[in-house]
């Protein structure tokens, strides 16, 4: 593959070379995990107690998380997700989503929340090049959030959904679906789709919970099947490299969205790579690491000297998450507040 040029209105004209992978796969979307802490308990992401949390000199500083995404630029990185835990308990988060808005070479910031904290920070996320705002929510009855979440608010969070909506940003619903426990609000949460102009995505549990993995969950052909049955004329539509099966209908303002995360059914078009809190490089959701990246940088590497590390980190990449499982042997006691989702 010949390395693309990338017309920048700066002076110098960038070489980019893009990280594709062993199966053909351009690897052009990060996602970051900018904190492993959370002001909620969601049972299926973390027990009640929370997880052992790393000390501040282990999380990477904004600095290096400026400098890595850069980097990635540098190798053909677009677009961006910033996750965490929860973004926005992390003090500085939007200063710096500010600063990464000025990288050029980024096309869109993309942000996952649970939607606790954003009531000041929506405003400000309307003049940056924000793609989608996704929004987990997982249940539409404020008792059963404040059992799902171990928090109670429902109340801050629905308020919230509903100016992002009102303010015209992209928003996307992530509802995690529980076997009995919220898979009778499909239907709810599908009028969503229908009634406002969002996404509303159902995620197949996975065994990323810091425990034992659940026994029962609802796999995606069950959730579409679960759908279809309220919705028969749904239709899909499938977009590149989306992780989602999508299906929509001409009464829908929105859209559904199904996300066998744990079936792994997409990742034949996988293009992500995930820096967790503590900077471990992953190029699959099921690895436990490709790659240190915050030593590299507290070891004083140059750019060139990581970008070769994840280019070689790419080369290594397995052919789909069922590979990457049988790689590693201690992976699902963690949760995904450390992975970043
Ligand atoms: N705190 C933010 C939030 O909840 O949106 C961002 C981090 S959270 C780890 C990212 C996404 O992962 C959320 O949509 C959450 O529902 C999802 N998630 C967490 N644990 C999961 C699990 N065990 N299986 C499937 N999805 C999970
Ligand atoms: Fe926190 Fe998000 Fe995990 Fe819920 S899913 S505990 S909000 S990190």
């Amino acid at each position: 593959m010949q390395p693309a040029v990338l017309n920048s209105t700066a002076q110098s004209t960038k070489i980019i070379s893009p990280l594709i992978d062993p199966f053909g796969r351009k690897m052009d979307y990060l996602r970051l995990a900018i904190t492993d802490r959370c002001n909620l308990r969601c049972q299926y992401c973390m027990p009640a107690e929370g997880i052992p949390l790393k000390s501040h000199d282990t999380i990477l500083r904004f600095e290096e998380m400026e400098r890595l995404i850069r980097i990635f630029t540098n190798l053909g990185v677009k677009k961006i997700r910033l996750t965490g835990g929860e973004p926005f308990v992390r003090k500085g988060s939007l200063e710096f989503l500010k600063k990464i808005n000025e990288i050029e070479a980024l096309q869109s910031i993309n942000i996952t929340t649970n939607a606790v904290l954003i009531d000041d920070v929506l405003d400000h996320l309307r003049k940056l090049k924000i793609g989608s705002l996704n929004i987990s929510i997982d249940s539409l009855q404020k008792e059963r959030f404040a059992q799902i979440t171990r928090r109670d608010d429902f109340d801050v969070v629905w308020a919230n959904i509903q100016k992002a909506v009102k303010l015209n940003l992209t928003v996307k619903l992530n509802t995690v679906v529980l076997a009995g426990i919220n898979d009778d609000e499909i239907k709810d949460f599908c009028f969503l789709a229908k009634e406002w102009p969002i996404e509303v995505r159902f995620i197949e549990q996975m065994p990323f919970s810091g425990g034992p993995p659940e026994e029962k969950i609802l796999s995606a052909d069950q959730i579409i099947g679960r759908i279809k049955n309220s919705f028969p004329n749904l239709v899909e539509n499938q977009l590149p490299n989306s992780t989602a099966r999508l299906f929509s209908q001409v009464d829908f303002m929105g859209k559904i969205g199904v996300i066998a995360g744990y079936s792994r059914t997409f990742c034949s078009s996988c293009n992500r790579l995930r820096i967790t809190p503590d900077g471990q490089l992953k190029t699959c959701l099921y690895d436990q690491s490709a790659g240190n990246l915050k030593s590299l940088l507290r070891q004083g590497l140059s750019d060139l000297e990581i970008e070769k590390a994840i280019k070689q980190a790419v080369n290594n990449r397995a052919e789909d998450g069922f590979e990457s499982e049988r790689r590693t042997n201690r992976l699902y006691n963690l949760s995904m507040a450390q992975i970043g989702g």
